[in-house]
């Protein structure tokens, strides 16, 4: 049996799923490094946008090449929290909207973006005792993942959970927008063509439509616990 101090956990699934709540609180009852791997690819779009990659006929992709020669993220922790920085600048401040949410998708349906970023998820990984969250985690990034989750959750309630908290951030968006971008998004990633989002045939499916947060934490660990010592 695996050891409880030592494994990679896995955390696939859709837009405002509640992933990464899921992630965060197992990194922190284990005692794991979290790695939000959605906001490295919010990097990479804010860098992109900054640098005028986003042409009107769609992505420059020279210009995105060239711009990934000059990029270094890293996740440093700020009050408790996991923050990402870009050429150690803290840049969690402006990646969270749902402007950035839908270029991190366009850019990350770029295949040498996501080579580049996968390779960096994967030396992350190196030292074990890592939750890992995104779309391909179980699929691509760690195949041989300890423990795999995929969560979904009704578009209806993944909706109201993003609209709440960009309304939190005193974000002007509507309700009917903020479903918009997720069932864009929810659909560019999975249709597209390299790493599609999609559940590992083994993850353990969590559907948290009508569960709490705690619930689904005391699901989690009770599946783990289930794996290993
Ligand atoms: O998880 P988050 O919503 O922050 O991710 C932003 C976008 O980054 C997703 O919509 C998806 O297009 C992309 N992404 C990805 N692969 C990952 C993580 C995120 O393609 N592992």
């Amino acid at each position: 049996m695996k050891e409880k101090n030592n494994l990679i956990i896995a955390i696939d699934g859709y837009a405002s799923s509640g992933k990464s709540t899921l992630a965060k609180d197992l990194a922190r009852v284990l005692n794991y490094r979290y790695i939000d791997t959605g906001a490295m690819y919010r990097g990479v779009a804010f860098f992109a946008e900054k640098n005028n990659c986003f042409a009107e006929q769609g992505i420059d992709e020279d210009c995105l090449r060239k711009i990934l020669q000059n990029i270094h993220l890293s996740f440093e922790t700020v009050n408790g929290k996991s923050h990402l920085f870009l050429n150690n600048e803290d840049i969690e401040p402006f990646i969270r909207t749902m402007e950035i949410a839908g270029k991190a998708s366009e850019v990350s349906a770029i295949g040498f973006v996501r080579k580049f970023l996968v390779a960096q998820q994967q030396q992350i990984g190196k030292n074990k005792r890592v939750v890992m969250d995104g779309r391909d985690i179980g699929t691509v990034v760690f195949p041989h993942a300890d423990i795999k989750f995929f969560v979904e959750a009704s578009l209806e309630v993944r909706t109201m959970r993003r609209f709440k908290e960009l309304q939190e951030k005193n974000q002007k968006i509507s309700y009917e927008e903020v479903e918009a971008s997720l069932r864009e998004r929810d659909l560019r990633d999975t249709t597209r063509a390299i790493s599609p989002l999609k559940k590992a045939a083994d993850a353990i499916l969590i559907d948290n439509t009508t569960m709490t947060k705690e619930e689904q934490l005391s699901f989690s660990l009770s599946v783990i616990n289930k794996k290993v010592k």
